[in-house]
């Protein structure tokens, strides 16, 4: 099945930071297979703006060079052309004076003007107050921000506020882009455009639910800057958190950005704070590779891996935990969310064999799908044995596509900015909810004396991770691609 292409209104985006590697490597390929796919008119502008000074062919030429790396393929000159007459370049120190009133006579009147930050977050502040003293942007633009959106609540409030002198909570997109994600919006697909599950999706059937990301990279190249954050702040606040809330959310009255938000604030505000004894943390420590030499400080004290039990104080969830896991170097990448459910209060049948709880998996990467664990009798004669088969299903082969048309996580959220739609990115309030509940965790951490649990590149993870499982009687899902 191909992806149906709906074009976008035109538009003026002005991408600052665009020399940087999130302009190369996501934003600008991004745009452009967009733009090769139909949805981006061929009138729209797209503006780079950072300090190296440069005209609009270097920086053009630049663009082909990033398209051509990350772009993907086929490699269509032509149209490679065609989308870099939609580039232009503004040298612009966020900082500094020179080259706001340029970019302002780039802007055209009438069309949608959007801003994205993709830049550190210290300079947030700087070029909204300029957007603003120049008249560049008005209460119809957009603005888009990056993550990390703070490193704990304090930080984030002061990002927000620094927003909100300038713009109002429904011009700024803050992007978590895994929520951008195919399989991550499929998650409510499922869930809400389905009565199967619904019924059955809470503490009275489900058992506990499993949220794995795991990944084999390490942090090698990126150590000094992976160190001041760790996996928590990395993987949990933002990303682990959006499928938590996804999973445990109440159904929204109708698939709109403040509805959606609503819902999954409350489950944010629902999760009880968690004890240091369900909590693990972990450091790959080994000869081929190791947490202490890649993060380039042999005393580091940063989580590489952290595994936790997470509990919701309502009415759907009391009772069934919710079980979160993310590391690097572990023994595959995958991304997957796991619902175990309960077993049968009663069974009729004398079988005492093996496990008869249900469960969904629902896989984000690789291999988008879904696989449903049932019981079904095992065949032949001799008695009414039982056994546990899936029912497996790829989104690629069931939609007939191997995903290639699929646009990315960047390049539907941009989209979305251009539409003016809200419901992919986090709210404010959202954001300092989730720093409200994980600064006690990395507090506790901060204060205490203890270094994190070793395990060994292309594990599972630590032992304690394991144990934390078997102290509840169950067990983590083999983590495997
Ligand atoms: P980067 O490679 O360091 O690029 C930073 C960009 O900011 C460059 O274009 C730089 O260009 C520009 N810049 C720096 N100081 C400036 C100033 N005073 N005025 C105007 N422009 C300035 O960073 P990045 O990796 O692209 O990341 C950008 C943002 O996205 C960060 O907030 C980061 O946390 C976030 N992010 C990045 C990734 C990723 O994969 N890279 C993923 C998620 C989030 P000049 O030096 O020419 O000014």
């Amino acid at each position: 099945m191909v992806s149906r292409v709906i074009p976008v209104d035109d538009f003026d985006l002005v991408v600052f930071g665009a020399t940087g590697d999130l302009a190369r490597r996501k934003i600008l390929p991004g745009l452009y297979r967009r733009f090769t796919a139909g949805q981006i008119p061929a009138s729209a502008r797209i503006i780079g703006a950072a300090r190296t000074e440069q005209d609009d062919d270097a920086f053009r030429s630049d663009a082909r060079a990033a398209i051509c790396e990350f772009g993907g393929a086929p490699r269509d000159e032509a149209r490679i052309d065609d989308f870099l007459n939609l580039l232009g370049y503004v040298a612009i120190d966020a900082k500094g004076e020179g080259g706001w009133s340029e970019l302002k006579s780039r802007m055209r009147p009438g069309t949608v003007h959007a801003f994205y930050f993709s830049v550190a977050p210290a300079l947030f502040g700087d070029i909204a107050e300029r957007l603003a003293t120049n008249g560049i942007a008005d209460a119809e633009s957009r603005v888009v921000v990056e993550k990390p959106f703070g490193r704990d609540l304090a930080s984030a409030r002061a990002l927000n506020e620094t927003l909100a002198r300038h713009f109002t909570e429904a011009q700024i997109y803050r992007i978590d882009h895994y929520l951008g994600k195919e399989t991550v919006q499929n998650l409510m697909a499922v869930r809400f455009a389905n009565i199967l599950f619904e019924p059955l999706w809470n503490s009275q059937y489900v058992d506990h639910v499993q949220i794995t990301v795991a990944e084999t990279v390490g942090v090698a190249g990126r150590g000094s800057y992976y160190d001041k954050s760790g996996a928590i702040r990395d993987m949990v606040q933002n990303h682990m958190m959006q499928l938590l809330c996804l999973i445990a959310m109440e159904p929204p009255y109708h698939f709109d950005p403040d509805a959606v938000r609503d819902e999954k604030l409350k489950v944010i505000r629902a999760l009880q704070a968690v004890p240091p004894a369900d909590i693990v943390r972990g450091q790959y420590r080994g000869a081929d590779a190791d947490y202490l030499t890649d993060a380039e400080d042999p005393n580091s004290r940063t989580e590489s891996y952290v595994a936790m039990k997470v509990c919701i104080s309502n009415w759907r969830w009391q009772g069934t935990p919710f079980y979160l896991r993310t590391g690097k170097k572990l023994r595959a990448r995958t991304s997957e969310i796991a619902i175990t459910f309960k077993e049968p209060p009663h069974s009729i049948f004398d079988d005492s064999g093996s496990p008869r709880a249900n469960q969904l998996v629902i896989r984000l990467q690789p291999n988008e799908g879904m696989n449903l664990k049932v019981m079904i009798k095992e065949p032949g004669p001799g008695g009414m044995r039982l056994v546990q088969v899936p029912l497996d299903m790829s989104f690629a082969d069931a939609l007939g596509s191997d995903g290639a048309d699929m646009p990315d996580a960047y390049e539907r959220l941009i989209m979305d900015v251009i539409r003016g739609n809200q419901t992919l990115f986090m709210r404010g309030d959202e954001v300092e909810a989730a720093w409200a509940w994980t600064d006690p965790i990395i507090k506790a951490w901060e204060d205490g004396k203890h270094r994190p649990e070793p395990y060994d590149p292309g594990s599972s993870g630590p032992e304690e991770a394991l144990r934390l499982m078997h102290r509840d009687n169950r067990r983590w899902r083999e983590i495997r691609s």
